[in-house]
């Protein structure tokens, strides 16, 4: 059963979509703030850090290399060309001097021993000529091998000039992140400062459900606008942000709960007028009829719903666990009633005093 007037069901409903309407607002009204705060500009890159005359220099220095090696290849196939067509030459020449003298072998003619002289000669000629040619290979091989090397060493400089800049870059890196982080906690540090104050505060007050708004906001800025931007290193401060935020909770949830079962046990020694005087009606009615004593907030043995009571165990007038008074019976008619009516059900009778009629 509820006691609640109807209008106040829908007038906190109403609140609740106020409170989201306010949130919402504050969202976009943030995030055009967000959007207009001045970042670092323009994100820096690893680029930034390389000491660039020196990569110029490398790579001026790397394109001249590779001209060098194309051309030195050219140089090389064309000697190769060369040597192969004295290789021809040189040995056409003496197999056919091999043929000549075989036949002169023959005939044995002493008259024909300058010509073997000047033939000879000849082949001694283009046997020279091929060594020039093998040698000028040799030669360009060796100029090849030198640049090849030449090249190599010069990508390790300037592999060596890029790795230079990973360590400023990182360094300047974590700067950025630091300095977003920095302003964007600036930004909501007051935020959630203002919103523990009114949760604190506020929370008995009329106008709740527009600070309600408000802290909802504030929450949704601390974990889409800041935590994201949390700088990481390697993990440590995100883990012991989420540490440090479990230990707050697990704080002042201990310190809650203790806090209201010593009020509770408090209440427990007042005597019961004052008792049913510090209790909401609209709550009261509502426990009783789910079978929560209002007092203290445990389940009282039957429960009494709108089924009417339980067949097998006798109906309960006070509460097993703190005897606080639940249901009572009119003084005129009799009838059994829960004791925070302020009415009789059956016969209509003002039956506001029930501890007076108990007590007295
Ligand atoms: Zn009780
Ligand atoms: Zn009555």
């Amino acid at each position: 059963m509820k006691a609640a007037r109807r209008p106040q069901f829908w007038y906190k409903l109403a609140m609740w979509i106020m409170s989201i309407v306010i949130c919402s607002l504050f969202i976009q009204l943030g995030a055009l703030i967000m959007s207009d705060v001045p970042t670092a500009g323009k994100r820096i890159t690893q680029i930034d850090f390389v000491d660039t005359i020196q990569l110029d220099d490398v790579d001026s220095r790397i394109d001249r290399n590779e001209v060098a090696l194309r051309t030195t290849q050219r140089d090389i196939e064309d000697a190769e060309f060369v040597l192969s067509s004295r290789t021809l030459d040189y040995q056409n020449q003496r197999a056919s001097f091999e043929d000549w003298i075989k036949t002169r072998t023959a005939t044995a003619a002493n008259s024909q021993n300058s010509e073997v002289v000047t033939r000879v000669q000849a082949i001694e000629e283009l046997k020279i000529s091929e060594r020039d040619a093998q040698r000028v290979i040799e030669d360009l091989r060796v100029t090849d091998l030198a640049l090849r090397r030449a090249q190599q060493d010069l990508f390790a400089e300037r592999a060596a000039i890029e790795d230079a800049a990973i360590a400023p870059y990182q360094k300047a890196h974590s700067r950025e992140v630091l300095k977003v982080f920095g302003l964007r906690l600036a930004l909501t540090l007051p935020l959630l400062l203002l919103s523990a104050w009114l949760v604190a505060k506020k929370r008995g007050s009329q106008y709740w459900p527009v600070y309600r708004g408000f802290v909802i906001f504030a929450l949704f800025a601390f974990f889409i606008e800041l935590v994201p931007y949390l700088p990481s290193y390697g993990g440590y401060v995100r883990y012991v942000m989420g540490i440090v935020l479990a230990l707050l909770f697990a704080y002042f949830a201990i310190k809650g709960m203790n806090r209201y079962l010593a009020k509770k046990q408090a209440e427990e020694e007042r005597p019961e007028t004052e008792k049913r005087n510090a209790i909401a009606y609209e709550t009261a009615v509502k426990n009783i009829s789910e079978g929560i004593c209002p007092s203290c907030d445990r389940q009282f043995g039957a429960v009494t719903s709108r089924k009417g009571e339980k067949p097998d165990e006798p109906p309960v007038d006070f509460c097993v666990h703190c005897g606080f008074c639940l249901f009572d019976r009119c003084a005129k008619c009799n009838t059994r009633e829960n004791s925070f009516f302020k009415f009789c059900g059956s016969c209509g009778t003002r039956s506001d005093n029930h501890a007076a009629v108990r007590t007295g």
